[in-house]
């Protein structure tokens, strides 16, 4: 094969809960003229449906079978608006109510349902088909492109990551408890962690960025770095 300008790969990132990923994801396929994709926003939809279609009980146990055999015909669908990309669930936009702490409650258990990983993974992976994607979630390095050509594994302190999704939310309008916030974090770790399917884990060949300590300025210029590291590599390896 030759080597030519526009040479592109696939950017996985990966890591816990509100760790800053998305936003270092954004930011970075901005910059490299890149597509980006958030896959948490997938899964997020596919519990707001459950939500609206009485797939999650008062104890917010899932109806594993209804939502199963529902997942393949929900439509998902991201659009560039003057405010960035907004998620639309079935064409509506549901880019607020997904961030919700309500949604943060249940997405977990959705994402362990056999039936919905296989549908989103799916989906992901036909976003990368043409290469040129900068793609964050728990899995993307492992189970969706585990030959994406740059890996990053984004972690910091549960305590860190609360408060930047208490400032979030609180920044958006939502009313929260940096209580409720701190607790739903440690708990999706956990559950994203032991699930059977797919579980939240670094992948072997993935680079570990730590940004408790960092500035915006230095997780950037570390991530751009890594790019054109990454480029670099797999243009030599396309000679
Ligand atoms: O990234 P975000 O926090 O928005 O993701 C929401 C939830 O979606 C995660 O806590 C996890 O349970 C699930 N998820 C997943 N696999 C992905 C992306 C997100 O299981 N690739």
């Amino acid at each position: 094969m030759t080597k030519t300008p526009e040479n592109k790969i696939i950017v996985a990132i990966d890591g816990y809960s509100s760790s800053g990923k998305s936003t270092m994801a954004k930011e970075l396929a901005a910059k490299i003229g890149y597509r980006y994709i958030d896959s948490g926003a997938m899964y997020r939809a596919v519990t707001l449906f459950a939500m609206e279609h009485e797939m999650i009980g008062s104890d917010g146990s899932v109806d594993v079978a209804a939502l199963s055999e529902a997942v393949n015909r929900i439509k998902i669908d991201f659009i560039l608006t003057p405010q960035g990309q907004h998620t639309l669930l079935d064409s509506i936009d549901v880019e607020h109510r997904i961030r919700s702490l309500e949604v943060s409650s249940h997405v977990s258990p959705v994402a362990a349902i056999h039936a919905v990983r296989k549908a989103l993974t799916a989906r992901q992976q036909h976003f990368g088909t043409q290469k040129g994607i900068v793609m964050d979630g728990r899995d993307i390095g492992t189970t969706v492109f585990p030959n994406a050509e740059m890996k990053v594994f984004v972690t910091a302190s549960p305590e860190t990551r609360a408060q930047r999704r208490f400032k979030e939310l609180t920044e958006n309008g939502t009313p929260a408890k940096y209580e409720d916030v701190l607790a739903n974090v440690i708990e999706r770790d956990r559950i994203d962690e032991t699930r059977a399917e797919s579980p939240l884990r670094k992948a072997p060949d993935a680079e570990v960025l730590d940004n408790s300590c960092m500035t915006h300025a230095e997780q950037s210029a570390w991530l751009l770095d890594m790019y054109h590291k990454a480029l670099t590599k797999a243009d030599e390896r396309n000679y």
